[in-house]
């Protein structure tokens, strides 16, 4: 083939989450015969350490590695997590669950939620969990993979909880087994193509130089290639998303804490507590317009369930996304892309979708501006859907009992998320596009377990007869206690997994 050089050779610059996992399943899919692969990363500068909670498709990330669930588990300290639970959200004194499985079952085409509303609305149970299989065994720490996914026994949806400093060094020995090169150090400088604008290599502190056609800029939030060298920008959501600072710190495991994230709403953002085999993350995301960084961080301890494991530590970030993810022979995934807060663990399932994307559209030579514009605009839907997802835990609360809450429940929201609440209103729908990751029942979760409550339903919810109704509702509920009484505890399975290795 003539024309412009081809892509060969790939440099990956920073080593954390993102950076490990692009270069596994780069490692895995294209190989390092055809390609070279190479990852540089700084130990002196580190990596962000954080981000423990998941949601289900790493599950389809770690099948494309081909990696064996129980040895990841073992690895990376993992729990299972079958949702999340909302503490003082819609009200204080008030919870609910966002479990990641389906509602019920439509019933002639009709989604299940109408006819659970039409249900409430005639006096019946409000809480999922008599519904949703895995809010029941959430609630009740019950935990079981199911083998295979039959009619009557759907699959169990499930995430996972992990050690984010254990998961990247696995993916490293997963990488580096496969042939990707690491090279440890420090970048000083970037080099550009003076006509072109293409990045042509990075030199290190030391004066040694990696070259590369393409890069992925997986540096974190300081976007060393994407902003650092070609300016792609940075779309402030501060206006929508007011947290700008996190504390973080771990502390004592405490016992069998149950397989799901825990979000509590307190006066200047919200707290997260994730259960690991061998300690418990913890973490307050906060406005520093609205609490001191000491003041939040005397606050996160206090609330410690067990002694603290290390130092909290405080991180600072700013809610949006780079204007541009591929600029040039570069593409920004991770941190260096955009950050939204981890109120639905989203931000390693953004890692995930960029590097399908990057899969996708792999570009053949240096230089494809219709790839990236092709992956900017996929990357931009996702990111605004999962904004628009996490601005509605805020707007739906109807706390207004600090300066914070009071200020998120007058703040201006996107017209995107504005139709969507308005739809929810009217007759409990809220109509998602295919590019969406969170679909018809985690909007319906969020929402009515927020105490929004829909004006009407879907018409056709009323063709079913009252006694039709109520026998399907009960033949749902039983289906469910029987599936959720046949699990052992979430502590067994786990045990069974580890003895499994
Ligand atoms: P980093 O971890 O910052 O890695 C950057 C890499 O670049 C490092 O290796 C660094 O050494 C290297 N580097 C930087 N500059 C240079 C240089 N000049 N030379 C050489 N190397 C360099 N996500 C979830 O999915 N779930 C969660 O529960 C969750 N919780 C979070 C909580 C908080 C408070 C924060 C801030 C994030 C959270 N995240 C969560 C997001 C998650 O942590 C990140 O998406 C993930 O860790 C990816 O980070 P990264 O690899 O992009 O960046």
């Amino acid at each position: 083939m003539t024309g412009p050089a081809r892509v060969r050779d790939i440099v990956i610059v920073g080593g954390g989450t993102a950076g490990w996992m692009t270069a596994a399943a780069l490692a895995k899919v294209i190989g390092t015969q055809t390609y070279s692969i190479t990852l540089v990363e700084s130990d002196e500068i580190g990596t962000v350490g954080v981000g423990e909670a998941t949601i289900p498709p790493i599950l389809l990330f770690n099948k494309l590695l081909g990696i064996d669930e129980n040895e990841f588990i073992r690895e990376t300290n993992a729990t299972f997590k079958l949702g999340i639970q909302f503490v003082d959200w819609g009200r204080p004194g008030h919870t609910y669950m966002h479990p990641f499985g389906l509602f019920g079952a439509d019933m002639n085409g009709v989604g299940f939620s109408h006819y659970w509303l039409r249900a409430v609305a005639a006096g019946g149970d409000p809480d999922n969990h008599r519904f949703v299989a895995e809010a029941e065994a959430l609630r009740l720490g019950r935990f079981m993979r199911t083998p295979q996914k039959t009619p009557d026994k759907p699959q169990i949806n499930y995430a996972f909880q992990f050690d984010a400093s254990l998961y990247a060094a696995y993916l490293r020995r997963f990488s580096e087994k496969r042939g990707v090169k690491r090279t440890e150090g420090k970048i000083s400088t970037v080099a550009r193509h003076p006509e072109s604008g293409l990045i042509e290599s990075v030199t290190l502190a030391d004066g040694s130089t990696v070259r590369g056609d393409f890069f992925v800029d997986c540096s974190g939030f300081r976007g060393l290639l994407i902003e650092g060298a070609l300016q792609a920008g940075y779309e402030d959501w501060t206006n929508w998303l007011p947290a700008n600072r996190a504390v973080a710190v771990p502390c004592d495991r405490v016992e069998d804490p149950g397989p799901y994230t825990r979000s509590t709403a307190v006066e200047a953002g919200w707290q997260w507590r994730i259960p690991l085999q061998h300690r418990t993350g913890n973490g307050y995301v906060f406005s520093d317009a609205f609490i001191s960084e000491d003041e939040a961080t005397a606050a996160l301890m206090r609330r410690l369930d067990a002694p603290a494991q290390a130092e909290p530590r405080v991180l600072r970030f700013v809610a949006g996304r780079r204007r541009k993810g591929w600029v040039a022979n570069c593409v920004a995934i991770g941190l260096s892309s955009g950050f939204l807060e981890p109120l639905e663990s989203t931000s390693i399932h953004l890692i995930q979708a960029a590097i399908s994307k990057l899969l996708a559209l792999f570009p053949t030579t240096r230089n494809e501006p219709e790839l990236a514009e092709r992956f900017n605009r996929d990357l931009d839907l996702q990111y605004e859907s999962v904004r628009d997802f996490i601005i509605a835990h805020y707007k739906v609360s109807t706390r207004d009992d600090t300066p914070f809450w009071r200020h998120c429940r007058d703040m201006a929201m996107p017209d995107t998320l504005q139709a969507k609440l308005e739809s929810f209103r009217a007759r409990g729908e809220v109509m998602v596009e295919n590019h969406e990751l969170f679909r018809e029942t985690n909007w319906f979760a969020i929402l009515y377990g927020q105490g929004l409550v829909p004006e009407g339903y879907h018409p056709l919810a009323d063709v079913l007869s009252d006694d039709e109704l109520k026998l399907r509702l009960a033949g749902i509920r039983a289906g469910i206690e029987r599936r959720v009484a046949e699990m052992p505890s979430h502590e067994a399975f786990l045990r069974q997994c580890l003895e499994g290795v």
